[in-house]
């Protein structure tokens, strides 16, 4: 399926030896075992030489399915899935990292990847060094002086700071090492790093490749020998995607092109709207020519993607005033779906941080993040008119 392109792809990819009874659909199998008569074809599957399917936290077809889209989507050679996106994170640096190795990120990673830099690696003796979002020079600097892993996430949560993909991935092979990059933000409609000479792509399904917010889900595409390496320790760790989030997931990624298209283009008037309205102190939003990675963007995006996020003139009270007024949003931890749902960041991306720590990541008390939906473009528009008109402070 080389040639097609995604929004075929999305559709069309990874399902047929799934469908079963002339079914148009994959089924979702809840087997948590699979049947054997024959001992010896039993033990040919268990260990790997055939086909096939022996326990569920191990695979699923329902599972493979999801898997087999999302790897036909990012141009990969392998994939394997979670329960979560952190377990998919997780998983894949504990895979690869050991006590004494270097692993170099930047700050504003997703807060649970955050946390797992500053609280859970450290302990395993391992050595990290995050960096300033889009100081490339910095990161060469340290990328220069050896390290096992590179991990970036671009377009970054909730300030949608950029990286330079293609640039750091040279200066990681130059010194032998690996990177690992979050493709949440950008999904694979505006982005296949893989292309650009990455190790590894991380989606957190639950957001825009699901699109509903209705499933949890997390899935890695790389190279075969990784993948399935990261895939081992999964297996025996137990993070396993469940079949019935496998196939929402699944239904949900057949309009994954469309959505994304579309809240791109909502994100965009809406951050432009946003821009010239004297209630909002500041809009961050990629698409935007006044934005610092926009360049960045530009040449490494297909778009620019439906995430922005904005700071209003009268801070938290401001936030606590606006936000209840909105009509056409849920107030909610979450992102990428077909409603547009909105939160301050520090009760979403980074409620595990203190007040301090988000000051150092240059994030605003009063920030609020906007992912935007599939609705009708004035509708959201005047929506947003109406409340930021209620605040008074
Ligand atoms: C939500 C998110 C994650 C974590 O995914 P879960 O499915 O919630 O575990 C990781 N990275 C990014 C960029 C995210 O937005």
């Amino acid at each position: 399926m080389k040639k097609l392109d995604n929004a075929t792809k999305s559709v069309w990819a990874g399902e047929k030896e799934y469908l079963v009874h002339g079914a148009t659909q994959v089924p979702v199998v809840h087997s948590v075992a699979f049947n054997y008569d024959d001992v010896d074809e039993w033990y040919e599957v268990a260990i790997g030489n055939k086909k096939g399917h022996i326990y569920g936290r191990n695979t699923n077809p329902t599972v493979q399915a999801f898997e087999d889209k999302v790897k036909a989507l990012e141009h990969a050679e392998a994939a394997t899935s979670f329960s979560t996106g952190m377990a998919a994170i997780s998983n894949s640096l504990l895979t690869v990292l050991k006590p004494g190795d270097r692993i170099i990120s930047i700050k504003d990673t997703y807060g649970g990847t955050n946390k797992i830099f500053s609280e859970f690696l450290p302990r395993l003796q391992i050595d990290v060094t995050l960096v300033e979002t889009g100081n490339h020079e910095e990161m060469e600097k340290e990328i220069n002086k050896g390290c096992k892993l590179v991990y970036l996430e671009t377009p970054t949560n909730p300030t949608v700071k950029l990286t330079d993909i293609n640039r750091i991935t040279k200066a990681a092979k130059s010194v032998g090492a690996m990177v690992f990059v979050d493709n949440t933000f950008a999904t694979p409609i505006n982005q296949n790093p893989l292309k650009l000479g990455v190790d590894l792509v991380i989606h957190s399904a639950t957001k825009f490749l699901g699109g509903h917010a209705d499933a949890l889900g997390g899935v890695v595409c790389g190279e075969e020998g990784l993948v399935k390496d990261i895939y081992h320790y999964r297996e025996i760790n137990g993070a396993t995607m469940d079949p019935m989030a496998a196939y929402l997931l699944l239904r949900g990624m057949k309009t994954l092109k469309l959505r994304v298209e579309k809240q791109q283009e909502n994100a965009l008037k809406v951050a432009e709207f946003l821009s010239t309205h004297p209630k909002v102190e500041q809009v961050f939003y990629p698409g935007l020519t006044t934005h610092k990675h926009h360049d960045i963007a530009k040449k490494q995006m297909n778009g620019y993607g439906g995430m922005l996020s904005f700071a209003l003139k009268g801070e938290l009270d401001a936030v606590r005033q606006f936000l209840p007024k909105l009509e056409l949003a849920h107030r909610a931890a979450n992102l990428g779906a077909v409603e547009t749902t909105v939160g301050p960041a520090r009760t979403t991306s980074h409620v595990e941080n203190t007040k301090e720590e988000r000051a150092a990541l240059g994030i605003p008390e009063g920030l609020v993040r906007y992912s935007a939906g599939i609705e009708d473009i004035q509708d959201l528009i005047a929506d947003l008119k109406q409340a930021l008109d209620a605040i008074t402070v």
